[in-house]
């Protein structure tokens, strides 16, 4: 077990570090920026963030309701987490920084990857392409430290100042994933895409139609125990 710990901080820690030194060479792809692009590479932040909330909403979901903590591979480092979360709710406070921001950076670096990929960016939708895969990447990376901030009595003044103008997930917001059976308000990097979703019940009807062609003859019961 205290290997295995060693081996996950040894990922974690080089998910992050390599996040890191890889999303500063991809975005240093995008300079010299002309004058007037600042402004468009800039203004890709508002639709990243926008994506970001809703795949950490879809990958929320995703670890509260398929799957098991025992799961090979995927369990104990993705499912278990999820789960611990609702059973313990302060636990993510507690965990270390490569803990809690490891398996984001590690998801991330595909994305990164495609930065780096991509040719050089030389013209506005170029740079626009690559700027919005990098706020995309940087927010999906760092979205569990976003959601840790929710969870926590004191945070840093800058910190409390984006969460009250609604920039990241405040507690508040979050609050409402953590009522039973913690089955709306998944999205956690700034809670934009909540209302829409919970509105449209667009998790449920996933998970219904799942259940449905796994098990047409009778109802399943989900990993939050209720019966579907
Ligand atoms: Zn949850
Ligand atoms: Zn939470």
């Amino acid at each position: 077990m205290a290997l295995r710990s060693r081996w996950l901080t040894a990922l974690e820690v080089g998910s992050i570090l390599g996040f890191s030194v890889l999303w500063g060479l991809a975005a240093e792809r995008l300079f010299p920026i002309p004058g007037p692009q600042w402004a468009l590479v800039i203004l890709m932040l508002f639709p990243a963030a926008t994506a970001a909330d809703a795949l950490s909403g879809a990958v929320h979901w995703f670890a509260d309701t398929w799957l098991a903590e025992d799961t090979p591979w995927i369990g104990s480092w993705v499912i278990a987490p999820f789960r611990e979360h609702h059973r313990d709710p302060e636990a993510i406070a507690r965990h270390d920084v490569w803990e809690r921001n490891g398996n984001g950076c590690l998801a991330a670096l595909p994305l990164v990857g495609l930065a780096l990929y991509l040719p050089a960016p030389e013209t506005a939708p170029a740079r626009m392409a690559v700027a919005g895969l990098l706020w995309l990447a940087a927010l999906l990376a760092f979205t569990n430290q976003i959601h840790c901030w929710a969870h926590q009595a004191r945070v840093p003044r800058p910190v409390a100042w984006l969460q009250r103008w609604g920039c990241i997930l405040s507690p508040r917001a979050h609050a409402l994933h953590h009522r039973a059976p913690h089955a709306t308000a998944y999205c956690v990097t700034n809670g934009w895409c909540n209302a829409a979703l919970d509105r449209l019940g667009l998790f449920g009807r996933v998970e219904r139609a799942v259940r449905r062609l796994a098990s047409p003859r009778g109802a399943t019961r989900s990993a939050r125990g209720d019966l579907r």
